[in-house]
């Protein structure tokens, strides 16, 4: 995938209109109120959002929220599958689901952020988006309702896409969470209108991009999270531009057990043994330096208050579970990025949400805080971890993507970054 890809910088918006999609499916309030509790993407937009009003633009913004179901019959389908009993599931309860997802909350604080007027259409792409976009003047901004509001925005519809494209002359994308997924407003208007990146994409492109095309070496790829199976296209990717792969983590477990090491009750994935010993083979076939633990903090329960053990990888016992690795481990680790020159950073060592268990992710968030390396983390929880334990503003980049930024890091082709421009 190529990823020198066109920026707001590189076109003329002076007294044009940009649709501008963005990631506005920010955390809300669980009891309905419209309370959103984290506006942390809402503030990210604002860079883009503010060069756009001042180069004279007219911003017409768009995000998706949440996965509203835009059908009744879809929605009983899905509640119903989630165990309710349809006898309960009226019209009525549906409109209200939908009405938790609107947009409505967004534009009030994001008005506040700009201290200027965000008027939120009615509609996506109907008559009441279409008179707002319309007498939209330079240096306005104006909000969409939830995009996924419309059926066309998950499948791609061509003419949901032409009736947004319609509204604007050039469309900016810089909704990074959503570059994954090949949908009407992430790549399906990009048809009808000359597209490029905000700044967020931007920089995601330069460093994920970077250091994955064209990195500072050695690279090295920490590797952790849960499972095996859910890492494999990463593992595969980087096994082939790493110099050293780092393996920690639940996944760690069934690279052990393929050894015929002891693994108690920990996580493990038997289909997935011969993948792992074939990454060992393949890794030494290829001169990469693979790193698995050497010892691991047990738990005798999956809880915060589980009493602790320590031992030897491959040596856990009976009715205990390896929870987070062990102190010569972290050594080991902490030993292999000192001398980087490029960190790529997915997956929590261990079970970082128990204090019992964070100290493995905590002691590698710190190695690489003091690196001169390039240190890129990506994936949700790797980056709330980064970011709970207090390291966010020593890393280079942490990407604000989960999936789009796993798929990244997998060497897929990203939908709603292909559909942009090359500069
Ligand atoms: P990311 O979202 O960064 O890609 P993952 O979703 O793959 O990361 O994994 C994150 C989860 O992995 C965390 O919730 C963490 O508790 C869990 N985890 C890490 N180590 C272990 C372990 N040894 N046993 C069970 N779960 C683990
Ligand atoms: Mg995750």
């Amino acid at each position: 995938m190529n990823y020198n890809k066109k920026t707001v910088k590189d076109i003329d918006v002076k007294g044009k209109k940009v649709l501008l999609r963005c990631d506005f499916n920010v955390p809300m309030a669980k009891d309905g109120s419209g309370v959103i509790t984290d506006d942390k993407r809402i503030r990210a937009a604002l860079p883009t959002i503010q060069y756009l009003l001042a180069e004279g633009a007219a911003v017409i913004a768009c995000s998706h929220m949440g996965k509203p179901q835009p059908s009744f019959d879809k929605w009983v389908q899905k509640q119903t599958e989630k165990g309710k009993d349809p006898a309960t599931l009226t019209e009525a309860k549906w409109q209200k689901s939908l009405a938790e997802l609107t947009l409505a909350p967004v534009a009030v604080r994001l008005s506040e952020l700009l201290g200027q007027e965000v008027a939120l259409a009615a509609d996506v792409a109907g008559p009441d988006a279409q008179a707002k976009a319309a007498a939209l003047q330079p240096g306005q901004i104006m909000l969409l309702e939830n995009t996924r509001f419309e059926k066309g925005e998950t499948k791609n519809d061509p003419k949901l896409a032409k009736a947004m494209a319609d509204m604007a002359e050039i469309y900016v994308s810089d909704a990074f969470g959503a570059v994954h997924r090949a949908h009407a407003s992430t790549a399906g208007v990009a048809e009808y209108l000359p597209a490029v990146s905000g700044f967020l994409i931007q920089k995601e492109l330069d460093f994920i991009g970077g250091a994955l095309a064209n990195p500072k070496r050695p690279l090295v790829a920490i590797l952790g999270g849960s499972k095996v199976s859910s890492k494999i296209g990463v593992i595969n990717n980087l096994l082939e531009i790493a110099d050293t792969i780092i393996i920690g983590g639940g996944m760690a477990y069934t690279f052990s057990a393929a050894k015929g090491g002891k693994i108690g009750n920990s996580l493990f994935e038997a289909d997935w043994q011969d993948y792992a010993n074939e990454m060992v083979e393949k890794a030494a076939a290829k001169g990469v330096k693979l790193l698995l633990p050497i010892d691991t903090v047990c738990g005798d329960k999956f809880a915060p208050d589980a009493n602790t053990l320590t031992v030897e990888a491959g040596n856990i016992p009976d009715g205990w579970e390896g929870l987070d690795i062990g102190p010569k481990t972290i050594e080991l680790y902490c030993n292999a990025v000192k001398d980087a020159g490029t960190v790529i950073w997915n997956g929590p060592m261990g079970v970082f949400e128990f204090a019992a268990f964070a100290a493995g992710t905590e002691a590698v968030a710190e190695a690489l805080s003091k690196t001169d390396a390039i240190t890129i983390i990506g994936g949700g929880d790797s980056a709330a971890a980064v970011q709970q334990l207090g390291y966010a503003d020593k890393m280079t980049h942490i990407s604000t993507g989960g999936g789009a930024s796993l798929e990244f890091m997998e060497g897929k082709e990203l939908p709603g970054v292909a559909c942009l421009l090359d500069a």
